[in-house]
């Protein structure tokens, strides 16, 4: 039997796919207290919470304290990349927070790479005789 899922009754996620959520779906619409307008703000903020305990609570118990500091650099973003494979294979932290944080990376990735280009083009316009 296929579980039923938010996704089912038309909950999409934040990249337009159907929702996987097959927990607290709403018996009258079937959505995810996410998903579901008829369910209040203190729910979501109930659940953000519990999250957040949660993953408080298992970086806790796993003593994985040591994620990398905020990026500054390309070094940096690789390292990230590498603690956030390492940590949902060891369930430090959950799959949806790594996604969350991997599309961060990417943006901060782009910004680098824009920052990176802006140089070299300034450099080459002082290097034409171009006062900026
Ligand atoms: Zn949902």
């Amino acid at each position: 039997m296929i579980k039923k899922t938010c996704g089912d009754s038309g909950g999409l996620n934040a990249h337009g796919e159907p929702c996987g959520q097959t927990k607290d779906l709403a018996p009258e619409n079937g959505l995810c207290s996410y998903h579901d307008p008829n369910r209040s703000e203190a729910a979501r903020e109930r659940s953000r919470r519990a999250a957040d305990e949660w993953h408080e609570a298992v970086l806790d118990a796993k003593g994985a304290r040591e994620a990398p500091p905020p990026p500054r650099s390309f070094a940096d973003v690789t390292r990230s990349y590498a603690w956030l494979s390492w940590a949902v294979q060891n369930k430090v932290i959950p799959p949806a927070a790594a996604n969350s944080s991997r599309a961060s990376l990417r943006e901060f990735e782009r910004t680098l790479r824009i920052e990176e280009r802006l140089r070299e083009l300034e450099a080459a316009l002082r290097k034409a005789g171009v006062k900026l």
